[in-house]
């Protein structure tokens, strides 16, 4: 008898539960977006080579956000941003300011950017900003300022926006990311390779009205913005998938979510007609996931942040950085300059890095996992395997990379002991934060292990 009364109650709950469930599909949701092209011509970031400033616009860049707010008030700001990069500093910043001016908890904020290699050069740091002219100088910091107040009126717009809507998730695939990363008899070398990991997800949010009129799309895909190198801005195959999808829902707000895309490119490449058919690829593989049956995300938010610390492998002796900087290769002699001098003033090198690791959970069907720096395929690939269900019914698994501190490539245990440009041969490259060299073999497994640690915090909340 006892066991009978406890299955009816089990069966009666199960009704309530999922009763409850049925009711509770209604979010606010708000939608913001902003022009960041820069006015007049600057330095363009991504390629270290490019030696003039940008020669006009092609295409326009931007950031926009999305809000989302659950029942319970919770609250959550997704920006996304055609451009190289997301500092530290902009982040602080950000995360300063909308807590003062819209109690936005910094959990509830996440910012992501595109990786496009023809935006302006974004330069917050002390090392970023050596050596300048002055006129550049002023410039860099000139844009810097602009962008901060941007965004902040950007979370400002998007909160003030917050109206009922549905969201739901949805996915499909597209096939034009190509592993980078090649062996041969001197390395690993930047070229495609067929037989490397990808990962070709497209997960897409799509946020509706109660009526059904799309507000917004958000999808993600993993694969660098480098189609292009050209002299004018472009948010390369990323700004036009956006565009394309615009111009097909034109009430509707398109987002594009960089993936762990740090050793994926497009391919083919260098031509803007491979940058528009690319864009063109992708928004038709984000409007079949729109065909296919949305999954209903119930209006229940739940918001983890926290950092990792990553350890850098021992740093070079001051007297090997003597002798580096004397290199005739003019990158390994600037880097070894900086270290030295690096060195000098803080008395020893980076040992280590704490870097932002945050995990979202939008009711039981979708968790969304935001991981800093270049971060490689690898990372996506085993996320998605450890935190969804081997039968596929549990909560679908979003990773992002390139958000909220975008500091260095950051490779995988596979790819640090293979060696290359992603395990720490771009380090003499990067500025934002000057890291003298590659990370530890565990760099993987202590954000993997930061990431699980959040998402159980978040499934006893
Ligand atoms: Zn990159």
């Amino acid at each position: 008898m006892t066991i009978r009364i406890s299955f009816l109650i089990g069966i009666a709950l199960l009704c309530h539960s999922t009763l409850v469930a049925e009711d509770n599909l209604t979010w606010q949701a708000g939608v913001a977006s902003a022009k960041v092209t820069p006015e007049t011509p600057m330095w363009m970031a991504g390629y270290a080579s490019r030696n003039k400033p940008s020669e006009g616009t092609l295409q326009d860049l931007f950031v926009k956000a999305l809000a989302l707010q659950d029942d319970d008030g919770k609250r959550l700001v997704i920006i996304t941003c055609d451009l190289i990069s997301v500092p530290r500093p902009i982040r602080d910043d950000l995360e300063k300011a909308v807590k003062e001016k819209c109690n936005l908890p910094p959990e509830g904020l996440l910012i992501n950017c595109s990786h496009t290699h023809c935006g302006p050069e974004i330069r917050t740091t002390r090392w970023s900003l050596d050596g300048l002219p002055p006129q550049r100088l002023k410039q860099a910091n000139d844009y810097v300022t602009r962008l901060q107040s941007t965004l902040v009126k950007l979370v400002e717009s998007a909160l003030s926006d917050l109206a009922p809507s549905r969201i739901s998730y949805c996915r499909a695939r597209c096939g034009l990311a190509m592993n980078r990363r090649t062996p041969s008899a001197t390395g690993f070398r930047n070229f495609p390779n067929p037989d490397g990991p990808v990962d070709h997800d497209v997960p897409v949010l799509k946020v509706e009205s109660p009526e059904g009129k799309l507000r917004a799309i958000l999808f993600g895909y993993a694969c660098h913005n480098t189609t292009l190198g050209i002299f004018e801005f472009c948010g390369d195959y990323a700004g036009y998938a956006q565009a394309y999808l615009e111009a097909a829902h034109p009430e509707a707000t398109a987002m594009f979510v960089m993936g762990c895309g740090g050793d994926q490119n497009p391919y083919p490449r260098r031509t803007i007609e491979l940058a528009q058919q690319h864009g063109r690829s992708l928004a038709n593989a984000v409007e079949t996931a729109l065909e296919t049956q949305a999954r209903p995300i119930t209006a229940s938010l739940r918001t983890a942040y926290d950092t990792a610390t990553v350890k850098y492998q021992t740093a070079p002796t001051k007297s090997e950085l003597q002798k580096k900087a004397e290199s005739n290769d003019k990158y390994d002699r600037i880097h070894a300059e900086r270290l030295l001098r690096q060195l000098e003033s803080d008395g020893k090198l980076r040992e280590k890095y704490d870097c932002p690791v945050q995990v979202v959970r939008l009711g039981e069907q979708v968790t969304l996992v935001a991981l800093p720096g270049e971060t490689v395929v690898d990372y996506s690939l085993r996320l998605k395997n450890e935190l969804s269900n081997i039968d596929g019914s549990g909560p679908a698994v979003w990773v992002a990379g390139y958000s909220n501190d975008v500091f260095a490539y950051v490779p995988s245990r596979r790819v640090l002991l293979e060696g290359g440009y992603e395990a720490g041969g771009a380090m003499r490259y990067m500025t934002t934060v000057l890291q003298h060299g590659p990370f530890k073999p565990d760099v993987e497994e202590r954000i993997v292990t930061k990431v699980h640690e959040l998402y159980r915090a978040l499934a006893n909340q």
